[in-house]
């Protein structure tokens, strides 16, 4: 999820890891280190907080000498940020070191295997494994290993690895997280992403999954797992370093929209094991589940949009009732909760003040709290009596893309997960929830290739004054996000209204060539809103209509549309949020607006 760096050559390494690392901050990230062979052994120094530690801790790269390194930047996924979950890791005996980006997900089961063989771990992650299974495994032959010990995780990562053992070379791997090659006269790189190397070279072999490169000093071989050579395209990279940081988009929102497939696979794919939805990170019980009376969920901005989303899917799934409550204004009124409440708190950087006030609160009155969080090891995290990860990796834009999704994504585990222990879906239901949850990432992949359609129509719309949006049922719960995005990052006036009251006063609203977008995926309620569509129209407005690809008949209904693929009901928010997040980007592109940090907000409020 974060920066990968690595060096073989025959200038010193560490100056260039650190300035590596530095060109990755950007990123975010909560540790850092490196680890270099000195000729006679791994010297590893590791830092938690920022870059500047590490530089403090080693002088500026001066106190390690080595022609070959690696380094990182981490963004804890297993394990608190912390000095020794800090990557680097190295193997029991300190003859292998690894760094790793993404997650392993059978890292217990690989541990407890190891932990039996009488390997001693240090650290709390799942990188480390990767580094004691080398070491279990070496008889001799490095990339052999790594190809055998690649065999046996499940999982994402990239990564680089060094050895006493084989002092001349650095392995790189890659499966579902990006790794590039540099190409450099006499030495070569690591890298996660592009800017980390750019200082010293532009000609690139992009890694693809499960290709394994093996770097010298004079060269690079790339092979594939059963050791056959893989020919690979050098690519130039033409980006200034400012494009690089973006992933050569034009700006981090765009990125992160762009990376939302991937990052809604991370969070899921690791809970799901054998079509069964495992979430063995919290301890609440079957009998405690069904003990709860009552569902309240708490949270501020987006994250409390998902929370209206996961009222319309727990109350349909789980048959309890939901109360969805703004943090800031839960604290102040008394609230009815009690130990038979459930309580769920949603928050990306797990700093949010309104929302770990509220959660205290709840504490306070008895009830037992799961908090849905993207920062390992943040207050809310530490504080709740659970926690389920979004792994979303760094959200960089003030304006949440991908951490919503995720948001999403892990409430519809828990929906599956609950609606099974209280036996609410039946086993029919929860084969089908499960399928339909895995195809999300390659349906959204799908709209995103579609994207130029969006960005026609913000072409033809970015002008509006006033922007309405509307929708019934959950496509009213995922109108909210549709119109913070909008006015977020564009500043356009917008308003979401649940369509069926609309005719309730705002309606008056309505003139001529007012733009409103119908959100129109709820099966059940196509007709209602048909109806409110042609009422807005009858006074005049200019109707955008976002819909599931088999209502094809919606075109003749409204002046534009936008169609996504269909999926059960459930997880429709998840595919219809993308087409709102791009228009609102392409709106406030076209408006010239600071889009990655819209004027007055903060990515994290940590103020009441
Ligand atoms: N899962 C690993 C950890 O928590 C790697 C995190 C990262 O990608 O930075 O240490």
């Amino acid at each position: 999820m974060c920066g990968i760096v690595g060096y073989i050559g025959y200038e010193q390494a560490a100056p260039f890891l650190l300035g590596g690392l530095e060109k990755l901050e950007y990123r975010g990230y909560d540790s850092a280190g490196i680890c270099l062979n000195d000729g006679e052994k791994l010297v590893v120094k590791k830092s938690k907080g920022k870059l500047e530690e590490l530089k403090k801790l080693t002088n500026n790269g001066n106190d390690i000498i080595g022609t070959v390194g690696i380094g990182h930047t981490r963004w804890a996924t297993h394990g608190e940020p912390s000095d020794v979950n800090a990557h680097p890791h190295l193997s029991d005996s300190c003859r292998f070191a690894v760094v790793h980006n993404g997650i392993i997900e059978n890292y217990l089961q690989l541990k407890d295997m190891l932990t039996a063989k009488g390997v001693k771990f240090r650290s709390m992650t799942d990188t480390e494994v990767i580094a004691q299974l080398i070491e279990y495994y070496y008889k001799g032959d490095l990339v052999d290993t790594v190809i055998k010990v690649l065999s046996k995780l499940d999982g994402s990562y990239a990564l680089g690895v060094i050895s006493i053992e084989d002092p001349d070379e650095i392995i790189a791997v890659r499966k579902e997280s990006p790794l590039i090659i540099g190409l450099g006269e006499n030495e070569n790189y690591i890298a996660s992403d592009v800017p980390a190397i750019l200082s010293k070279t532009r000609s690139i072999y992009r890694l693809e999954n499960n290709e394994i490169a093996i770097l010298r000093r004079d060269g690079v071989k790339i092979i594939n797992t059963d050791k056959d050579e893989v020919t690979k395209q050098v690519e130039t990279i033409n980006w200034d370093i400012d494009a690089a940081e973006k992933g050569g988009y034009e700006h981090f929102m765009f990125k992160e929209i762009m990376e939302q497939p991937k990052a809604i696979r991370d969070t899921i794919t690791p809970r799901i094991k054998n079509g069964r939805i495992v979430l063995d990170e919290i301890k609440l019980t079957a009998e405690q589940v069904k003990s709860f009376n009552k569902i309240n969920i708490l949270a501020c901005g987006s994250a409390y949009h998902v929370g209206v989303v996961a009222k319309y899917i727990f109350e349909k799934v789980l048959r309890k009732p939901v109360e969805t409550d703004l943090a800031s204004e839960f604290r102040y009124r008394d609230p009815i909760v009690d130990e038979h409440t459930l309580t769920i708190v949603i928050s990306q950087s797990g700093e949010t003040a309104d929302t770990k006030e509220a959660m205290k609160e709840a504490q306070r009155r008895g009830s037992h709290v799961i908090s849905i969080v993207n920062v390992v090891g943040s207050a809310i995290a530490s504080e709740s009596d659970d926690v389920i990860y979004t792994w979303a990796g760094p959200e960089i834009a003030v304006a949440t893309t991908k951490a919503y999704s995720t948001q999403l994504a892990v409430i519809y585990l828990m929906a599956i997960y609950f609606g099974d222990m209280l036996g609410t879906i039946t086993p029919d239901e929860y084969r089908n929830y499960v399928s339909e949850l895995e195809s999300v990432p390659d349906k959204i992949t799908k709209i995103l290739e579609e994207e130029e359609h969006v960005q026609y129509l913000a072409s033809k719309l970015f002008n509006s004054r006033d922007v309405f949006f509307i929708g019934r049922n959950i496509d009213y719960a995922l109108s909210l996000e549709g119109s913070l995005k909008l006015k977020e990052i564009s500043y356009i006036h917008s308003e979401a209204y649940a369509a069926g009251e609309l005719k309730h006063g705002t309606i008056s609203l309505i003139e001529k060539g007012t733009l409103v977008i119908a959100l129109a995926t709820h099966e059940e309620l196509i007709g209602k809103i048909v109806s409110n569509i042609k009422e807005v129209q009858a006074r005049g407005a200019n109707v955008l209509c976002l819909a599931c690809e088999n209502h094809q008949e919606l075109k003749d209904v409204a002046q534009s549309t936008i169609f996504i693929p269909h999926s059960c009901d459930m997880m429709l928010p998840s595919l219809a949020v993308i087409p709102l997040q791009l228009f609102a980007y392409y709106v406030a592109s076209l408006k010239g607006c600071d889009i990655d940090k819209p004027r007055n907000l903060a990515k994290s409020v940590t103020v009441e």
